[in-house]
This record gives C-alpha cells, structure tokens and sequence, in this order.
C-alpha cells in the first residue's frame, strides 16, 4: 500500500522557491490500478518521484509497504526500490549501448548470480512477448519494443508496485494500446499496484481509481470500478 500523508515539496530555483505539491494527502490500495492526471506543471511526476524516493520532501510523510519512505538514508532507499518499485519512463531510458536482455539484467547485477541474472531477464522478456529480440540493442527495436524491454527491465525484481510516468507518450495510439493491455495483465494476472501518470483521458478511465492533480492539489478523485 501507498500512503501520503500532507505532502508537501518545493524545488529550489536561484533564490526563488517554487511550491510543487500543497499539502498532497492520498492512499494507494495493493493490487489496485491508479491514473494521475492533470495539466503540465501540475506536479504528476514530481509525485511519482516523491513516492519512489527519488525526490526529498519538505514535510509531511509517505509510506510505501509499511516502509517510511521520507525517512529512509540511501542504501534503505535503494533496497526499496529493489524489493518492491518498477519505474516505466516515458522515453523508455535504456542503455543503447546495451542489448535487450544485458538491459533487463541491469537491475538484478550484484544481486544474483549471472547464470540466474540471464534466466531471469530471458523469462521477464518473455513475458512481453520479446523472447524473439533479446539481443537487439535499443536502437534495433521499435519504439514499442523499446518500452516492452523498459517494462521487463521494472518487472525483473518482481516489484509489488509499477509506478508509470506517461508510459504511452512517445508511441502511436496503436502501440500505446498494446503497452497499456501488457501492463493490466500484470496488474490482473500478477496482482501488481499500478500507479500511471497518462494525458490520454481514455486510459486514465481505464484504472480504477483516478486522482486528478491541479495546481499541485489533488482536485477530484473517482473511484470507476471496484
Ligand atoms: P508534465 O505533464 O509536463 O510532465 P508534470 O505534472 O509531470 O508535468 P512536474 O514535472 O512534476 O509536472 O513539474 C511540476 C513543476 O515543478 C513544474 O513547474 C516544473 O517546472 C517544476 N520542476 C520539476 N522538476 C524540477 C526541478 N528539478 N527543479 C526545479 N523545478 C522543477
Ligand atoms: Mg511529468
């Protein structure tokens, strides 16, 4: 489960200090399926960052499977985001000098033995359907596949959370359609918690909760299906 409790977090520009999130309170159900949407600037992946630990907070508390996560130095960090965090990028972040499946054996190295890692990652592409492409490298593959790799790379570690900034944003609705049904198969058939950040209204109904940012406040939140 996610936990945020009256979040707060600011950047710093020069001397000027821009409030991002305004007193952000919400809960994140396991195995649910959520959508964040709002307007650019709004503060989606500032969020999204805040929860995963890759952003410090100026006030108020997130907790991540009974992990406090404002609190956590980096190495506990690390290991959470390890153990239970999948992050899906928008411009997918692959190493281009990397194949497919050295891509997905990256978050598992020093973890594992590599006879184990390579298993591993081979089964994870597998499982979006890219057993046939492993040793291609980035820029070898479609944009689709680019983000199939990202996908088996966040899956690897067996995360109970994805947390999805915009998956969809760089691929035509076609292919984005297919990212989408990949990912609700993992949420349906693994019961993993999907947390996405889209501006496609269409996908945003999709999941069973949406949160709405505005002006970093959480403006409406629906809950479509049980
Ligand atoms: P988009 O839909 O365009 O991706 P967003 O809702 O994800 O927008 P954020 O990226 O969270 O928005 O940014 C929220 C605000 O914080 C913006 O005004 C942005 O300029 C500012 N911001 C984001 N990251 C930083 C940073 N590292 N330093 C300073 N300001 C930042
Ligand atoms: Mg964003």
């Amino acid at each position: 489960m996610i936990q945020i409790n009256d979040l707060e977090k600011s950047y710093k520009s020069g001397t000027e200090k821009v409030e991002v999130l305004k007193h952000v309170s919400l809960t994140v159900e396991d195995h649910s399926y959520v959508s964040i949407v709002g307007p650019s600037g709004s503060g989606k992946s500032t969020l999204l960052h805040t929860i995963g630990g890759l952003e410090p907070i100026d006030h108020g508390e997130i907790w991540v499977n009974n992990q406090a996560v404002h609190k956590l130095k980096d190495k506990q960090l690390a290991k959470l985001r390890l153990n239970e965090i999948g992050y899906i990028f928008q411009q997918f972040h692959l190493l281009p000098t990397a194949t497919a499946l050295e891509n997905v054996m990256m978050p598992l190295l020093n973890v594992f033995s590599s006879k184990d890692i390579k298993e591993k990652a081979k089964e994870s592409l597998e499982r979006v359907g890219l057993g046939h492409r492993i040793n291609h490298l980035p820029s070898r593959l479609s944009g689709g596949e680019q983000q199939r790799v990202a996908i088996a790379r966040a899956l690897v570690t067996k995360p109970s959370i994805i947390l999805a900034d915009e998956p969809t944003g760089n691929l035509d609705s076609e292919t984005g359609r297919k990212i989408m049904h990949i990912l609700e198969d993992i949420h349906v058939n693994d019961g993993v918690t999907i947390v996405l950040i889209t501006h496609d209204e269409s996908i945003a109904k999709r999941a069973n909760h949406k949160i709405e940012l505005l002006d970093g406040k959480v403006k409406v939140e629906t809950v479509s299906k049980v």
